[in-house]
């Protein structure tokens, strides 16, 4: 299995935040790896979501370069948001409050995002987006943040799941399955692991229910 990077990490949220949020492994262990661990890692993870294209990846790069603080800037930025979004969906899991200060983090980037966005005509009338733009270090953070807030703001938002496996993964989504019913982030990673935990737990309860048995036959000697 080839190793885990920004570059092919799991896209499996069903939602653009809900990506960004996963790109943490193991989120419930100590240990937790995070696949982001600087503003480039932050630009591979933009291209492979499809957030922004390769030739802004180059463009940003260049200027990131040039402007070091604002990059790292950034990069700690988008470690604060990513978190703040974070807490505040594992709270709606949870079924208890948002803390303020989360809110407050997301609110402000919401803000620096919503101001960039203008009405752009197109060959049908017009969209309300951001402009291209191949200066602007933290634009790709913009439809990461609008993404949160219209799911928090939408019916979608009593569909989050946390996974549900014991392995300590911790990845949201939203359950977009016709019952309702989805419980892992994957069937591949945590469903197929909790089937075989299962599988060896009742292995084990079997062999604890046979045991009484024993007490029927006398052990036989001399072997
Ligand atoms: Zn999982």
């Amino acid at each position: 299995m080839s190793e885990t990077t920004a570059a092919n990490i799991k896209l499996i949220g069903e939602r653009l935040c809900l990506d960004f949020v996963n790109t943490v492994d193991a989120r419930l262990r100590q240990d937790a790896p995070s696949y982001i661990n600087s503003y480039a890692d932050l630009l591979t993870w933009g291209e492979h979501a499809e957030v922004i294209s390769s030739d802004t990846v180059t463009s940003l790069l260049q200027e990131a370069t040039q402007h070091p603080n604002v990059a790292a800037a950034t990069f700690a930025q988008a470690v604060a948001l990513r978190e703040a979004m974070y807490r505040v969906f594992y709270a709606v899991v949870e079924g208890i409050a948002p803390q303020t200060a989360d809110l407050d983090i997301i609110n402000l980037a919401l803000g620096a995002a919503m101001a960039q966005t203008r009405l752009i005509p197109t060959a049908d009338g017009f969209i309300w987006d951001w402009p291209e733009h191949d200066r602007a270090l933290d634009q790709m953070l913009w439809p990461l943040v609008r993404d949160a807030a219209e799911l928090i703001t939408s019916g979608d938002l009593a569909l989050v799941r946390e996974c549900q496996s014991d392995s300590g993964c911790g990845w949201l989504f939203v359950d977009t399955s016709k019952n309702h019913r989805r419980r892992w982030c994957s069937m591949e990673e945590c469903g197929n692991k909790a089937k075989v935990r299962r599988f060896r737990t009742r292995r084990k309860d079997a062999t604890l229910t046979n045991t009484p048995l024993d007490r029927y036959f006398a052990p036989t000697a001399g072997l």
